[in-house]
């Protein structure tokens, strides 16, 4: 497919309001998608890998404007492209605007007129720029981008741009897709979505809907070295549990960092929830897997850092141990870890999704016994109080509460998993801008945009000043700077990269906020390294706690 086609129809569909319609535009490029359906399934959402590809694309905003800026010719420079995107506010909108292949003649043979940018080229392109490693990468990445640029026309320069910062916008989340291979390919919702949630590859799916229909989508397996989305959990009590469920499955609730575990039978590796690889980071968790585990097995749990007595540090403690990538030794030394498996997921060569839970954990008992965490099943609330309490007592965060007869549904915020935290009162919410700060901390910034998700972006609930110490600022300031888009006065406009925990008192209705809500007196917990902008808080779910 030419990418000037592909362009056309992301226009189309950035165009479309109406959710109906927007599922019907992408079905239809998705059947016309022909040798490049799997590359169109992940462009449309912005991605250049499949999901449980860990690759990034390691182009910061400066590189990608000078590309563009280069590309535009000599009258135009990085700063002016910056400029423009402060005065329109987004990325496309500035490429498309540009009169780009100024130095086509660079790059042209024949005519002068180069062939048309491809589908294919370009996600060969992005993958080959992703790759990029080393000294003088940095130089490659520029000119490999100058390259693609510079041969864009207009329509296509603002989806390329848009892809290259990840910030597609056209309105297809993971749903529209899902419904739209569904609808392409006269496949049932429920087994694209299934075929999603196990392979994490929107563009396998998508194939093999097209090729092999729901018999292909159900033969799909997950696949050790492949992480799938981590089941996820919403808030309740043990009363609504037990009326639910008749029974309850409770266990310590650890306050730690989540990590799947993909052992094919020689080495183990380790996925982080937003599923980048971080074996490196756990040496021990690493020695625990290879000492017990002697079939290829894929694990979740939650890695707490613990003092020299095995008493639970707080959270940001084991996150020293992604921070120090380059001296884990060192780290080591430092924080101690440990590992509390509490589920399985496979086990030698048998998918065990749709197991029971309890009997998930049996297996997970069997193989891991040293390492899973004890599950006690009660359908009394006074019994479950006292298993909170004696969590709480010995540094946990609290307890989970689970459906002991329940399924492992990847990547879904389910009825099936509760979580009871005594202080639920925190959004995570996503930093999308900040103001320069006064006084002693003028060079710092001082007041924090945060923002919630909502269906293709993010909006504001306010503004974050309290509960940052000066050494925190400096820290903040630190991790933010690189995601600076652009300044207007002492405003400034952040990508979103970063997760803040977010203390609030109250929720409020706001004309003020894009998102249409205010949090009272909100104040700054934490970062949540472990979240991606993709993790943070919802719209929706910011309605459901007001109303
Ligand atoms: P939250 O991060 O507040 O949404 O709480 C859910 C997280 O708690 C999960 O993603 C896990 O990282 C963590 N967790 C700690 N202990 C458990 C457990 N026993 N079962 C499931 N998740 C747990």
């Amino acid at each position: 497919m030419d990418f000037a086609d592909f362009a056309a129809r992301a226009a189309a569909i950035e165009g479309e309001s109406a959710d109906l319609e927007t599922i019907g535009l992408v079905a239809d490029l998705f059947g016309d998608a022909g040798e490049d359906l799997g590359a169109v399934a992940r462009f449309v959402q912005g991605r250049i890998v499949p999901a449980h590809d860990d690759t990034k694309l390691d182009v910061g905003p400066t590189l990608c404007y000078e590309a563009l800026a280069r590309a535009a010719g000599r009258n135009v420079s990085a700063a002016d492209v910056e400029a423009e995107l402060a005065a329109v506010g987004e990325i496309g909108a500035v490429a498309e605007s540009l009169d780009l292949g100024g130095q086509r003649g660079l790059e042209a043979f024949g005519d002068g007129t180069p062939d048309p940018l491809t589908v294919a080229e370009v996600q060969r392109t992005l993958r080959s720029i992703a790759t990029a490693s080393g000294g003088g990468s940095t130089d490659t990445k520029r000119n490999t981008l100058f390259g693609l640029f510079n041969r864009a026309e207009p329509l296509e320069a603002r989806y390329l741009a848009r892809l290259v910062l990840g910030e597609m916008r056209i309105g297809v989340g993971e749903g529209t897709v899902r419904d739209a291979v569904a609808e392409a390919f006269e496949a049932s919702t429920e087994a694209v979505e299934r075929a999603l949630q196990v392979s994490n590859d929107c563009g396998v799916v998508a194939r093999t809907a097209r090729e092999d229909g729901e018999a292909g989508l159900s033969a799909i397996r997950l696949r050790v070295g492949r992480p799938v989305k981590a089941m996820l959990a919403q808030t309740g009590t043990a009363i609504e549990a037990i009326e639910s469920w008749g029974d309850a499955a409770v266990e310590t609730k650890f306050d730690g960092v989540r990590v799947q575990i993909h052992y094919d039978g020689e080495t183990p590796r380790l996925f982080s929830r937003n599923l980048e690889d971080v074996t490196d980071s756990l040496p021990e968790v690493v020695d625990a897997v290879e000492r017990s585990i002697d079939v290829p097995a894929i694990l979740d749990g939650e890695v707490v850092a613990v003092d020299p007595d095995g008493t639970p540090l707080p959270f940001q403690e084991v996150l020293r141990r992604f921070r120090r990538k380059h001296d884990v030794a060192a780290a080591r030394e430092d924080v101690a870890v440990e590992l509390h498996a509490f589920d399985c997921l496979h086990v030698d060569g048998e998918d065990l999704l749709d197991t029971p839970l309890e009997r998930r954990h049996e297996r997970l008992r069997e193989r891991l016994p040293d390492a899973a965490v004890d599950l006690t099943v009660s359908d009394d609330p006074d019994a479950i109080a006292d298993l909170e309490s004696e969590a709480l007592s010995k540094g946990h965060e609290g307890i989970m509460l689970k459906n002991p007869e329940s399924t492992y549904t990847p990547g879904k915020r389910g009825q099936n998993w509760l979580k009871r935290k005594p202080d639920v009162e925190t959004l995570d919410l996503v930093v999308t801008g900040a103001e320069w700060g006064e006084g002693r901390r003028a060079n710092l910034f001082g007041t924090f945009v945060v923002s919630v998700r909502t269906d293709d972006g993010y909006e504001p609930v306010g503004k974050v000043a309290t509960g940052i110490t000066d050494g925190e600022l400096e820290t903040l300031h630190e991790r933010l700077e690189p995601h600076v888009r652009s300044e207007t006065g002492t405003e400034v406009d952040i990508e979103p990269a970063v997760v803040f925990e977010v203390g609030y008192e109250e929720i409020q209705r706001s004309p003020t906020y894009g998102s249409g809500y205010a949090l009272r007196f909100p104040r700054f917990v934490g970062i949540r390294e472990d979240k991606s902008p993709a993790d943070a808080d919802s719209l929706e779910r910011l309605r459901r706690l007001y109303s």
